[in-house]
């Protein structure tokens, strides 16, 4: 019978490395990949960044040249909600060098079910600003702008050129189409995410990159009327399912940022927790779409200037 656990034999098997736990097993196991890594290591990091980020160097699909990737990286997290907060909180953790956030709600005591990146103490405070300082105590290497407003059709374009990733957690479809118009003009990826219920959904929308890939409204032409879709304050919805779908999106990100796997361009994964089932479909681009197809009539935002004038904010669920 074995002493420990993991027996002896097995813990031999593994890489020492995997059980580093020190700062100094995790020069050790530098050292082990060569000289040269080793250099490269300490010039590109600190040795607490070495410390803090070691089981993503020892990923290989990471290493110190990924972890490099994501210090340069930014994304912006639009909504501090269900998604936002799991989110935004490894995407902090990670070590995604500039995370802007934007939210203009104020954290209310039945956010609190779901939107763990908020606590008791913070009811009746800006939720960007809430969050904001949630990831900056967590990893304060990163960089986190907080944009505490609405994202708006004259807003929008500056702000979303200004990051690398776009992910969606907004709460309203009106929201939704802007920002998924303002990816595919700006030309810049979009991992959108989102939840009802039991129920979850997400994809990665950047026809610029992947050529035959479709945009958000290849999926959805057009908002659907108010009202049609219940929001989670009149449907529900379970808090955990928000954050399995939240770090899904972060997940999907990361990926996007290392350039690792098979991503989401072209496909829509779907997750129904009361069933324990997830499956991902085929998505193609739609040729009569209005804003990637031949004939697009979608040249700018201006159509959600016309539409929140009109006061079109349906609601949609999110978090
Ligand atoms: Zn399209």
């Amino acid at each position: 019978m074995a002493e420990s656990w993991p027996p002896e034999s097995n813990t031999r098997a593994l890489s020492p490395a995997a059980l580093a736990v020190s700062g100094a097993d995790t020069r050790s196991l530098l050292f082990r990949r060569g000289r040269a890594y080793l250099g490269m290591m300490v010039e590109l990091f600190t040795e607490d960044e070495i410390e803090r980020y070691s089981r993503h160097i020892l990923l290989k699909e990471v290493g110190g040249v990924g972890q490099a990737k994501l210090r340069d990286a930014s994304v912006l997290v639009v909504g501090a909600g269900g998604l936002g907060s799991p989110l935004l909180l490894y995407l902090a953790a990670a070590g995604v060098g500039r995370i802007g956030l934007i939210d203009d709600d104020s954290v209310e005591l039945s956010n609190l079910q779901r939107q763990i990146v908020h606590t008791t103490a913070a009811i009746g405070t800006r939720k960007a600003e809430s969050a904001a300082a949630t990831a900056r105590a967590l990893n304060p290497l990163v960089r986190i702008e907080p944009h505490a407003r609405r994202l708006e059709a004259d807003n929008a374009p500056a702000l979303i050129e200004d990051y690398d990733i776009i992910c969606d957690g907004s709460d309203n479809f009106a929201t939704r189409f802007l920002v998924a118009d303002a990816c595919f003009l700006a030309r810049r990826t979009l991992v959108s995410a989102a939840v009802l219920r039991f129920e979850g959904q997400l994809s990665v929308f950047k026809p610029h990159a992947d050529l035959a890939g479709p945009c958000y409204r290849c999926l959805y032409p057009e908002p659907p009327p108010a009202g049609l879709v219940p929001s989670c304050s009149e449907a529900g919805v379970l808090g955990a399912v928000t954050g399995v779908m939240g770090t899904l999106q972060a997940t999907e990100v990361l990926k996007e940022i290392l350039g690792i796997g098979e991503g989401l361009s072209g496909r829509v994964l779907t997750w129904d927790a009361l069933a324990a089932r997830m499956r991902t479909v085929r998505l193609r681009r739609d040729p009569a779409c209005r804003l990637c197809g031949p004939g697009a009539e979608i040249r700018d935002l201006t159509e959600h200037t016309r539409a929140a004038a009109a006061g079109d904010q349906a609601v949609v669920c999110a978090g």
